[in-house]
């Protein structure tokens, strides 16, 4: 084509545009990444297909996508595919985390409409009837879950997600639901947007939100873990919400010029203070201040720098380029 941008965008996420009519669309994929998930894939697999045909008839087709899981899911996905004509198995080269997985696999998918979810059955899969339902009444691109309740977590976990939330809401330039996690219907539009957005520090909630449209959240009760252990340990859970500041926001740049510019305020007075002492003689005491002075001071301007560094060391990364996931293997036994 003689528009070259949109393919330099996709071919960099490894999703190839193709025109409506190449492409036999089922009406519903549902995407799910997985990462250790051995004890769950069976019972998602029968939940999440029992759910896709009371909307979809025989037209779905489920994608999981093993994100270099250490554990048995790869061989899992592949023996329920070589099973159930409707799963595709793909396997990633490596570990890519949740995001860049869940990027993978909607690149993968060819669905009219794409359900998100997780595989370790927090989300319940039998709500898409209901996602469906609004999806329709109300014309809507998205319809979100919104989490009413989160069974079989941490109080800290509830606490840290609620403030990082809220947090969130006040910092980004953009409006981001909070208590919403990826578990989201949306349609082929959606997906197409998504795919052909190149960053690699992924907040895909965020992501959604941001390509506007219609969207409608409707509350669930989040279930506590079907087994396994969580993947987000709480240094990823850092990680992730650092990334999703830092992809909506640069509002923190600004606060540390804000903060640079009081602590240049106190020094002024401090210096005006130490020329008083020294008029009136009082040279010698002021060890204390003058210590606290250097510390505090040098303190601002370290995690000032750190700040600028958080931004500075994403658009190094950014910049080269690199493709966002390697696709190992897609087992799917016929299509
Ligand atoms: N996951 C993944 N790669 C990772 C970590 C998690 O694909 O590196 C998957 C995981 O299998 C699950 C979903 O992402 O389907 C959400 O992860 P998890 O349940 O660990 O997060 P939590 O629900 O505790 O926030
Ligand atoms: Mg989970």
């Amino acid at each position: 084509s003689n528009n070259a941008a949109p393919d330099a965008l996709s071919s960099r996420a490894g999703y190839q545009m193709a025109s409506a009519d190449e492409i036999k669309r089922p009406r519903l994929s549902v995407v799910a990444p997985a990462y250790n998930e051995e004890a769950s894939l069976e019972v998602f697999h029968e939940r999440a297909s029992a759910s896709a045909r009371a909307v979809a008839g025989d037209d779905y087709e489920i994608i999981i996508v093993d994100d270099g899981s250490a554990d048995r899911t790869f061989e899992i996905a592949r023996s329920l595919a070589a099973s159930d004509p409707h799963v595709v198995a793909v396997r990633l080269s490596r570990n890519f985390g949740h995001q860049l997985a869940l990027c993978a696999g909607l690149s993968i998918c060819r669905g009219a409409h794409v359900l998100i979810i997780d595989a370790d059955l927090q989300d319940p899969p039998e709500l898409v009837s209901e996602m469906f339902r609004v999806m329709e009444a109300e014309k809507a691109e998205v319809v979100y879950g919104r989490r009413r309740s989160r069974a079989g977590e941490t109080a800290f976990k509830r606490g840290s997600a609620k403030a990082f939330y809220r947090g969130l809401r006040r910092l980004a330039d953009i409006d981001i639901p909070a208590d919403t996690g990826d578990f989201r219907l949306i349609t082929r539009r959606v997906c197409d947007i998504l795919n052909a957005m190149p960053e690699r520090y992924r907040f895909t909630r965020g992501l959604v939100s941001w390509v506007g449209f219609r969207q409608i959240a409707i509350p669930y009760d989040r279930e506590a873990r079907f087994a396994g252990t969580s993947g987000y340990p709480l240094k990823k859970m850092v990680r992730f919400a650092v990334d999703a500041i830092t992809s909506f926001s640069i509002l923190p740049l600004r606060v540390a010029s804000v903060v640079g510019l009081a602590a240049s305020l106190v020094s002024v007075m401090a210096i005006l203070y130490s020329l008083v002492a020294w008029l009136s003689g009082h040279t010698v005491a002021g060890w204390t201040s003058l210590l606290s002075a250097i510390f505090l001071v040098g303190g601002i301007q370290l995690f000032v720098l750190g700040i600028i560094g958080e931004y500075l060391g994403r658009l190094y990364l950014e910049t080269k380029q690199r493709p966002l996931f390697i696709i190992d293997d897609v087992y799917r036994s016929q299509g």
